[in-house]
């Protein structure tokens, strides 16, 4: 299977930028893709998803937030995965450390965000990642297998899962771990979902500061199956040069 090969915009870009993008990534061999994904801000997804069945492009579309509420109801400014999967999108981020700390997001309701997606039939990315005094302490472990038991709560079923390992320390700091520290913790991810979920199919990506100059090295450790894409991915060029691994 190709690896994964997401572009998290964050809350940047416009109409016409991903207009402008979109008929790019829909020419290009490399991102002309099923496991090249854009997580759009919500709110484009409709225009993106248009854009893509005009131009009959094949990469696949991820939302980067869900409401923690079901389908439909009184929840002023929510946005429901229902809703979301009406526009298209086949993956949703979940847990993404800047969501963690700005917006609070606790683990119940990343719970209920997960339970909601799977509902959907939309494949959670699920981030996790320690902070740089945790990696320094040498607690690293115990506060990823901590983040990773939410899963273990998951009400929903599921085949399909995608974890992100994003370490706080290295997202648009231009820091990346050794190859070392990241097999590291993706062998830890790959062993934690083999004992305890050990029906699900997991995809184990990496996330922070990748870039053209490191993609290939990254994409290439045979525990990595793709990469979470922040700043690099708001260039066309860029991106692809990270796609053409
Ligand atoms: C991210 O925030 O998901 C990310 C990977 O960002 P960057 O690539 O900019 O470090």
């Amino acid at each position: 299977m190709s690896k994964l090969i997401i572009a998290n915009w964050k809350m940047n870009g416009s109409i016409e930028q991903i207009e402008h993008d979109l008929s790019i990534y829909a020419k290009s061999i490399y991102t002309n893709n099923p496991s090249v994904v854009l997580a759009l801000p919500n709110i484009y997804l409709y225009i993106a998803s248009q854009i893509k069945n005009k131009l009959g492009a094949k990469f696949s579309l991820a939302a980067q937030d869900v409401s923690e509420f079901a389908n439909y109801g009184a929840y002023t400014g929510e946005v429901s995965a229902t809703m979301l999967k009406g526009l298209g999108t086949k993956y949703l981020i979940i847990g993404h450390s800047e969501r963690r700390t700005y917006l609070n997001e606790t683990d119940d309701s990343l719970l209920n965000k997960i339970d909601n997606t799977l509902n959907e039939k939309i494949t959670p990315i699920f981030c996790i990642g320690e902070p740089k005094d945790i990696r320094e302490n040498a607690k690293y472990i115990d506060f990823l297998q901590n983040q990773l038991e939410i899963l273990l709560k998951v009400k929903s079923s599921f085949d399909n899962l995608v974890i992100a390992y994003e370490p706080i320390w290295a997202i648009g700091t231009g820091v990346v771990p050794t190859s070392e520290q990241i097999s590291e913790v993706l062998k830890l991810i790959k062993a934690f979902v083999q004992n305890y979920l050990p029906h699900a199919k997991i995809t184990v990506l990496y996330g922070g500061s990748v870039s053209g100059v490191n993609a290939s090295e990254i994409l290439n450790l045979p525990e990595v199956n793709g990469v979470l894409v922040g700043g690099a991915s708001l260039k066309p060029d860029n991106f692809i040069s990270i796609c053409t691994y």
